[in-house]
């Protein structure tokens, strides 16, 4: 593999076809995001079984990644699936559960929303693509004036910037959907709209053991308490929809360069999400633009970058992972990354992955092997960004799959080994067997003893292939 940050890619009905499904992992898709703010238990379970036995297929790792909801206010439905809201013209809010939506008339099932909003109020519809401002309270119900008009479809989302209004951030249709997760085997879950550290721990009770947790980045709350959740969580998400609707969009750049400053310092994996091609939704190649925020994500340190509707709804997904793929491997040669991290927690472990990253440097080794029981050897190594691949072999097969979005690495399940003889012997075979390296070559390996106890790592060693 000669691409080093990894490609996320959400999964919908223009991907749910076999053909598409593994075309995009053939074109690079390394971790399928399962949007369960759409779809339902049926829907989900049929994608991860296609993910499972296709990514089986082409004997490629790819992990899914469960993204939960969160309180996020949504339109209710419309008697025609959809409406164009017009420039100039006034609309009703209406809270009522039970009320379908026509061109003036827009279900938001919230019953405090007039309490929670004043007259003068914005409300950004679809990611900010539509906006009203209230103009008058009718009772439970709120007249709004179309500012911005457009488009809506079921279930869009519904921000209110200048509320009060405050959700619980894990709902209980999170619940009942880490629940469907657990049972389905998803390998890591992403939290929506995070405000605290005490946010993650409550989402936490309901995932599977072990299973990573990444912080959606996207309340202006979040971004006051960037250091102690990225610390917290597991991962994060530069989830720039909701950011630049939460808060003014000129000021997302610079927020998500602090975000993915603050992961890699911490040794976070840092996905960088929304609207990355979204010009390829419709079109056969993305803007200059576009293709530049994917490139500056690359050169700023992202681990991995994200497709939402480009893959989900697009006409293309398949063309929209290949570009990406493209974009990526091209920004990586432009520009190679070199990383200092300040990591947290074991300091001999984080000596002996920074040693190990020099160490291979200065013998001209041509790969990293981390011997892993829980990944935790080979995300300290990629934290250090080494020129060189990082092969991950681990007995465990879940962290097989929860390494797929972790910068570089590239993660294998081996039988489980006994000795640190059996460590050596085996990173040969496999490093030999996936062509990283052959005779003459050398390889540093790094792994922890006492074998087969996870997050130490105090052992490092430059071999012959
Ligand atoms: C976002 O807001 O950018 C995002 C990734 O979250 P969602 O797609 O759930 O709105």
């Amino acid at each position: 593999m000669t691409r080093r940050s990894k490609i996320v890619c959400t999964l919908g009905p223009a991907s749910d076809a076999p053909r598409v499904l593994g075309g995009m992992i053939a074109a690079g898709m390394d971790v399928a995001r399962l949007n369960f703010s759409h779809g339902d238990a049926a829907q989900h379970r049929a994608r991860v079984e296609a993910v499972r036995r296709e990514a089986r297929r082409a004997r490629r790792n790819v992990a899914i990644l469960q993204d939960l909801q969160g309180p996020k206010l949504r339109l209710g439905r419309f008697a025609e699936g959809r409406v164009e809201l017009v420039s100039g013209e006034t609309v009703l809010l209406v809270t009522a559960p039970s009320v379908v939506g026509s061109p003036r008339v827009i279900p938001v099932a919230l019953p405090s929303l007039a309490r929670a909003c004043r007259v003068g109020d914005p409300v950004l519809l679809d990611d900010g693509r539509v906006r009203l401002r209230i103009s008058r309270r009718r009772g439970r119900d709120l007249e709004a004036e179309v500012e911005f008009g457009g488009p809506l479809s079921d279930h869009k989302g519904v921000a209110l910037p200048g509320s009060t209004v405050s959700i619980p951030a894990f709902t209980p249709k999170d619940r009942r959907d880490a629940a469907l997760g657990r049972a389905l085997g998803v390998d890591l879950v992403a939290m929506s709209f995070v405000r605290t550290v005490r946010d993650l721990a409550q989402a936490r009770r309901h995932l599977a053991p072990r299973t990573p947790l990444i912080a959606k980045m996207e309340k202006p709350q979040a971004i006051e308490n960037l250091e102690a959740i990225v610390r917290a969580a597991d991962g994060i998400m530069v989830a720039r929809g909701d950011l630049g609707v939460e808060l003014p969009l000129e000021r997302v750049p610079g927020i998500q360069k602090r975000l993915v400053r603050q992961a890699n310092l911490l040794g976070k994996p840092c996905i960088v999400a929304t609207e990355m091609l979204e010009s390829m939704i419709q079109a056969p190649r993305p803007t200059r633009a576009e293709v530049s925020d994917v490139a500056n994500a690359v050169m700023d340190g992202a681990d991995a970058v994200m497709l939402s509707a480009e893959t989900a709804v697009g006409h293309d997904p398949v063309a929209a992972v290949a570009t990406m793929a493209r974009i990526v491997e091209e920004a990586e040669r432009s520009a190679p990354a070199r990383l200092r991290p300040t990591l947290d927690g074991n300091q001999v472990s984080a000596g002996i992955a920074a040693a190990a990253v020099e160490a291979a440097r200065s013998s001209g080794a041509k790969v990293i092997v981390a011997y892993t029981e829980s990944g935790y050897t080979a995300r300290l190594v990629a934290a250090f960004r080494p020129p060189m691949p990082i092969l991950a072999l681990t007995p465990n097969e879940p962290v097989v799959h929860q390494l797929a979005v972790v910068w570089c690495v590239e993660a294998h399940r081996v039988p489980r080994v006994r000795s640190t003889d059996a460590v050596m012997s085996r990173a040969r075979t496999e490093v030999r067997r996936r062509g990283l390296a052959g005779p003459g070559d050398h390889m540093a390996i790094v792994a922890g003893v006492p074998l087969n106890e996870p997050g130490n790592t105090n052992l490092l060693t430059v071999q012959p292939v």
